[in-house]
Order: C-alpha cells, then structure tokens, then sequence
C-alpha cells in the first residue's frame, strides 16, 4: 500500500511512551512553572522532567546513531512531538532546539567535529546537556533577523562578529545575540555548547559572510543575561547574549561562508515540528471544549453541543487539526525521503498549521464562551502557546513565506514536486 496512515510498531511504542512521559511527568509541573513570573525559574522548574526526556532519547533522538543518538525519523519525530506539545509545547521547545543548533553539525561540519560534539551530546550521564541555536538578533536599526541574508554588509543582517587571529589560531567574538533558546543553561552560566551563526566577513553579505561557531560553556567573554519574560511558551528560556573579545579555537568554526544555507536548512528541519506542535496544543483545546460542550448547558435545557452553531465550530475545529496533522505528516516524510531538505514543502506545513491552528484555538474559546478566560481552565494558556507558533521558528512573514516564495520563483521549480515526491534543490541562489 503506498499511502498508510498507521504507525508502525516502533511509532505506536514511541507514542505510547512519549504520552505517558507527557501526561506523568511532565503535566504535573506545568502549570506552576507556567505561572512563574521569574522566567529562569520557570526553566529550571523543568529540569528534573528533562532529566528524564533525556534519558529516554528526547532530547538527542534525532541525532544519527553513528554518534550515539537516535536516529529516528522526521516521522517518528512528529509522533513524539504531538504528544509533549499536547502537554506543553514550551517544553517540547527546549528539546527541539537541541537539534536546532546540532543538525546542522550534522550537515555541514567535518567528521572530527561530529565525534567530538555529537558524541558529548548524546553520552551526557547526569542528562542536562543541552544545546543552544544561537542565531537571532535584537530589535533595531540595523538589527533583527528576517534579513539574515541580506547582500548588504555588516552591520546589516547577523551582526555578532567573529574576527580572524590567524596568528593564535582562533576566532574573536563581539556583539549580542537575543531570542536563542537554551543558550543560558540550567544556571545561566550557559549550555554545554551555543552553536552561533556569526559574521566572519564584514565586509561581505550575509549571503557570504556568514558562518557558524560553537561556543562551549564557560568560555570566558560570554554573559548572559535574565532571560526575556514572555507571552507563551513561558518555559523555554530565550536569552539575551553578550559577546566581548570571547575566543574560539578555529577548529570550532564550520559551515564557514555558510552560515545562511545553515541557518536555512535547520528552520526547514524544524518546520514540521513547528507545525505538529500547533496539532499538539489544538487537540487539547478541542478534547477539552468537547467535553464541556457535552456537559454544560449555559443555562438552557441541554448540554450546548446540541446548539447546531456550536457543534459545527466543533466540526470546524476537528477539520483543521485532522488538516494539519496530515499536512506536517507529509512535510516530515518528504524530509525523510530527501535527505532533510524540504525547503517550501517545510515552511508551507508550519505557516499554515500554525496560522490555521491558532484560529482554531480561538475558536474553541468561542464555543466554551466566557469561561474560557478563567484561569482555572487551560483554554487561555492554549491560546498564549499558540500565539507563538506563527511568530517563531523563523517567523512566518520574514523568513518561512519568504522562502517558500523564493523556491516556487524560482524557473527550474516543479509545482507537482511534493505531489511527486520529486527533490526541490536549495541552494544559496534561493535564499
Ligand atoms: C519560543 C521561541 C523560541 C525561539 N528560539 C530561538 C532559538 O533557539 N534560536 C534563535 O536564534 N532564535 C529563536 N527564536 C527567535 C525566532 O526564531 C524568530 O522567529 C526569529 O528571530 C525571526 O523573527 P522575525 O521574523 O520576527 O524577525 P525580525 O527580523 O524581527 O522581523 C520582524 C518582522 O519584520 C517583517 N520583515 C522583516 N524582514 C522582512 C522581509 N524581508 N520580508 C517580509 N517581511 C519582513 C516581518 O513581518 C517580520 O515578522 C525563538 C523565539 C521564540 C518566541
């Protein structure tokens, strides 16, 4: 059968054992650190569930099992993510970055590299390591991040420098980074490793002058500050960096002039699981409206599913994610089927799951009516989580429609490419 929906053994036992992770021990300490107003202590209220989504390959399971991790599949990876994000997609965010900042290691950096940081990765025996994906940059003029590759020189685009002592043999880093995940680590003193994309020419733009740096923790030069208090997906923690004459052995650079096909290539990576986590947290809203829905009245003689208006925004609501879940499917299997690349098909899945999922929720706030602003139900934290889906992960409107749209511009592109499951080069011409 060549379209088969159902998860094979290995999935269902993954499922399975991601759900009872999610619901067991991860659910219980929620809505506490969630309610943290201290975001670095809303991070380390998590520590001890991530202790055992490491153990139990989370955290590193997408790695290739050459270098001790996982080696699962996109597909398998979709079926983890749902069930975490079901539960708490800031959570599932930590993870997810780990492999942010590592495929790319992967991908482009040399053999001697991936023994050296993959392993460390994957052989954590107390399992806190954790990785950050250090690329985005503060508001203001220049500043920001959609604009990554832009042509124009520095200060335009990336703007943390990595200046070349060739005589020492490393790399000397200045300026700041604000928005990276993970980066600060359990104790803010850091993660074991910050895979930065820097600017090692100057004078060059980011469609050539960008390249990427791991940064290990306790390097001197770096500091980190209080992480930023945000909207959703409370957390995760996201950083505020700060670079100042921080030297790197040059061993630790790769991807060198390559950071924007990088940068490209891991939020393509990362698509349909931005999207899957939409799924996540809209399924949960909906579980929780429907049953509402079959028991409360609102005043009135039945329960108010039996209100044709609200049972067909229930209908609505179970379309789109039924929609969505099919689409990042699709998204992550044609990751599978082509060597991680999916440059369109990946951003397509994670603007329209998020976007689409988020009216969703709302909507779901609809059908519950005013009880869904009480803070005793989760629908208004769903809602917060789902507010960051369109904005993260390569925000859809700078960097994700903009890629898609470079791709389907492009002469040689084939618009029955995902129908045919045929590959869609990317290359730098594209970005
Ligand atoms: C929970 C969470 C986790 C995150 N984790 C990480 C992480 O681990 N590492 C990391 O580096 N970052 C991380 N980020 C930041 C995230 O990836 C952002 O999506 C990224 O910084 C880009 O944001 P932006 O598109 O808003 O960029 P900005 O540069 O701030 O652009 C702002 C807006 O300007 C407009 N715009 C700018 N340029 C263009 C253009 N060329 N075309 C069209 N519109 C344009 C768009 O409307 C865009 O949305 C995280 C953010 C959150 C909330």
């Amino acid at each position: 059968m060549a379209i088969d929906f159902n998860l094979s053994g290995g999935q269902k036992r993954l499922q399975r054992i991601a759900r009872e992770f999610a619901n067991d021990i991860l659910a219980p300490r929620i809505c506490r650190a969630d309610e943290e107003p201290d975001p670095q202590k809303a991070f380390q209220e998590v520590k001890g569930a991530y202790i055992e989504a490491y153990k139990l390959g989370f955290a590193t399971g997408f790695i290739p099992q050459q270098y001790g991790g996982g080696g699962i599949s996109n597909l398998d990876l979709q079926v983890v993510s749902e069930e975490i994000c079901a539960i708490d997609p800031g959570f599932a965010t930590i993870l997810l970055v780990n492999g942010l900042a590592l495929m790319p290691l992967v991908w482009f950096g040399s053999e001697a590299q991936k023994q050296k940081w993959l392993i460390t990765a994957t052989s954590d025996p107390r399992g806190e390591y954790l990785a950050g994906w250090t690329v985005s940059e503060g508001a203001g003029s220049p500043g920001g991040t959609a604009n990554f590759d832009s042509p124009a020189v520095w200060p335009a685009g990336i703007s943390l420098t990595a200046t070349h002592d060739a005589a020492n043999g490393e790399y000397v880093l200045n300026g700041r980074k604000y928005w990276p995940c993970n980066s600060g680590g359990w104790d803010l003193a850091g993660a074991n490793v910050n895979v930065c994309i820097v600017r090692t020419r100057k004078e060059a733009g980011g469609d050539e002058g960008l390249s990427a740096i791991i940064v290990p923790r306790g390097t001197p030069g770096v500091q980190y500050e209080e992480p930023i208090s945000k909207l959703g997906h409370r957390i995760c923690q996201n950083n505020s960096i700060i670079f100042s004459d921080c030297r790197i052995p040059e061993e630790n650079a790769f991807a060198i002039g390559q950071g924007d096909l990088a940068i490209s290539r891991a939020f393509t990576w990362s698509g349909p699981v931005a999207a899957i986590a939409s799924v996540g947290v809209a399924r949960s809203a909906y579980e929780y409206v429907l049953e509402w829905s079959k028991t409360y009245t609102g005043g009135g003689p039945t329960p108010i599913i039996n209100h044709q208006a609200v049972g067909y925004a229930l209908a609505d609501i179970a379309m789109k994610i039924e929609a969505c879940r099919a689409f990042a499917w699709k998204a992550a299997h044609y990751l599978d089927s082509h060597e991680s690349q999916g440059h369109a098909i990946c951003a397509m899945a994670k603007v329209f799951c998020g976007e689409t999922l988020f009216d969703a929720v709302f909507k779901a706030m609809k059908v519950m009516g005013v009880n869904a602003l009480d803070r005793r139900h989760p629908l208004e934290r769903y809602l917060r989580e789902a507010a960051v889906f369109p904005l993260y992960d390569a925000g859809n409107m700078g960097m994700q429609m903009r890629k898609i749209w470079t791709v389907l511009r492009d002469d040689a592109f084939d618009p029955r490419a995902f129908m045919d499951l045929t590959a869609t080069p990317f290359d730098k011409r594209l970005i």
